[in-house]
């Protein structure tokens, strides 16, 4: 039994604003990179690849779980979105978008560029601004927040962008990994000190690898 991802408790929402709880998390953020953990929302479990995000309140509960938007932003996000053609427009480009990073992403964990259909849809995004920033409370102080000058269907998808804008820009594409499990389509960004990480996570793949060498040992092969 896969033990990857935790349950997704908030998917799907049924023309109301779903119990999207600020703080509750449900997904799990393994990858040091924003845009490889939206890759991962599409995992393989039991042999099956399962839509963690199927609905555009997924896609808005996931961006508050990490950190990509505030609470009130996700508040807004979910009302603007809920039972509406933007709603369906959002998750659209959303889906479109992830299956754009996965197959960028497959290629640069084979070495290879992270190919043309990658950045433009990295651009295709990106282009969905101008924003201006504003000033907004948040708790006992106040932050500046960039918003759309014109709220697109593509504008709440730019941190993803950007995020992978930055590996492609800053960081070292070269330690974009996929996990050795045989079944597991996880990535990940190596930023372990020897860039010798190998496993998506030690309490899935890395222990299910561990029991079975362990396993191994007490059961040689005969002969
Ligand atoms: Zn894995």
């Amino acid at each position: 039994m896969v033990k990857f991802p935790t349950s997704p408790v908030n998917c799907g929402f049924a023309g109301r604003v779903p119990g999207y709880i600020p703080g509750m998390t449900t997904h799990r953020f393994l990858a040091n990179q924003l845009w490889l953990d939206f890759v991962n929302t599409e995992p393989v479990m039991d042999g099956v690849r399962v839509d963690l995000l199927p609905g555009s309140a997924d896609v808005v509960g996931w961006l508050g779980e990490a950190g990509a938007l505030g609470a009130d932003e996700v508040r807004r996000a979910l009302t603007r979105a809920a039972g509406r053609p933007a709603g369906e427009a959002m998750l659209r480009e959303a889906h479109r978008l992830r299956g754009r990073l996965r197959a960028g992403a497959e290629r640069l964990a084979a070495g290879r560029s992270p190919g043309r259909a990658l950045v433009d849809a990295v651009n295709r995004v990106l282009a969905s601004r101008p924003a201006v920033s504003r000033l907004v409370a948040r708790g006992d102080r106040y932050v500046r927040v960039m918003e759309p000058v014109r709220p697109s269907a593509l504008h709440l998808l730019v941190p993803i962008a950007e995020s992978a804008a930055w590996l492609l820009e800053h960081g070292d594409p070269a330690l974009v990994r996929r996990c050795g499990g045989p079944d597991c389509v996880l990535f990940f960004y190596d930023i372990s000190k020897n860039h010798s990480r190998r496993w998506c996570s030690m309490d899935a793949c890395g222990g299910r690898a561990k029991a079975g060498a362990y396993y191994r040992r007490l059961h040689p092969p005969a002969g």
